[in-house]
């Protein structure tokens, strides 16, 4: 049987992640929450101290409802969101963080050099609802780390999709069992070839510190690239006996990320 190495990303891809008509939600561990619409989600941690959201759509009210709605719908207190991290200064992910900031005073983390991104290089130059509408608190950067109670988040610098974007490495549990989730934080490949060499550069690094930390849990903040919608549609409706999908394993995260390799290889002979 035929099996998908490369998955869709298309006009319609980008042009889906500003409807607003479609979220869903679903628990995928007992203490992490994922939020999405058609394209783009996010995710909500639990600590023993609050909420940390990570990314946050885009940045429309009905984003904000969205996940509000979901960390009530799982039984979770939105007024313990206490932080907000991005992976990078692109308005897909920093999103409806203006809202989080008003209504919950969180903090903020991104690093600093995206955040000078983000203000200077906005993804929909002529439009102003988009632009940059909220502060860092927090810059951070490779080797640090963002604790809230028990749950300790390890920051890794990898630039390539964006110059300063970041990716995570941070535990989950379910029944009592402790995973360690990666999220690989800025999708695509860029539009250069010394990009997508700096792109490549930054995918061996995760990958080798991901092996360290036994990463066996594959999160991604776009739903085109890991059938994500299929997977919380499944999750949603996971009966007990059957297995959490999103734990795949440490060879499955090196599997996982392979797509990023195959779409930097496809960037490269387009560039050509
Ligand atoms: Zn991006």
């Amino acid at each position: 049987m035929d099996r998908m190495n490369i998955p869709v990303v298309n006009e319609m891809t980008i042009r889906a992640m500003e409807d607003m008509t479609f979220f869903t939600h679903a628990l995928i561990f007992d203490d992490l929450l994922i939020v999405a619409q058609k394209e783009t989600n996010c995710f909500v941690l639990k600590t023993s101290e609050g909420l940390i959201v990570i990314d946050a759509i885009w940045p429309r009210k009905e984003a904000f409802d969205a996940i509000v709605r979901a960390i009530k719908d799982v039984g979770w207190n939105p007024d313990y969101i206490k932080k907000l991290v991005l992976t990078h200064g692109h308005v897909d992910h920093t999103g409806c963080g203006r809202w989080l900031v008003e209504k919950y005073h969180v903090e903020t983390y991104l690093s600093e050099v995206d955040d000078i991104y983000w203000k200077e290089h906005p993804v929909k130059g002529d439009r102003p609802e988009t632009w940059k509408d909220y502060e860092i608190s927090v810059y951070i950067e490779d080797g640090d780390t963002i604790t809230l109670g028990d749950k300790v988040i390890h920051v890794y610098g990898t630039p390539g999709h964006t110059p300063g974007g970041l990716s995570y490495i941070f535990p989950v549990k379910e029944g009592g069992e402790v995973h360690m989730a990666a999220l690989w934080g800025g999708t695509t490949p860029p539009w250069t070839g010394d990009g997508v060499q700096i792109y490549l550069k930054s995918l061996d690094y995760f990958l080798g510190e991901a092996k360290r930390e036994k990463v066996d849990v594959a999160l991604s903040n776009h739903t085109s690239v890991d059938n994500g919608l299929e997977r919380i549609a499944y999750s949603k409706r996971r009966m007990a006996y059957m297995p959490n999908i999103y734990i795949i394993g440490q060879t499955g995260f090196q599997n996982y990320c392979q797509v990023f390799r195959t779409l930097s290889n496809k960037m490269l002979a387009r560039l050509r």
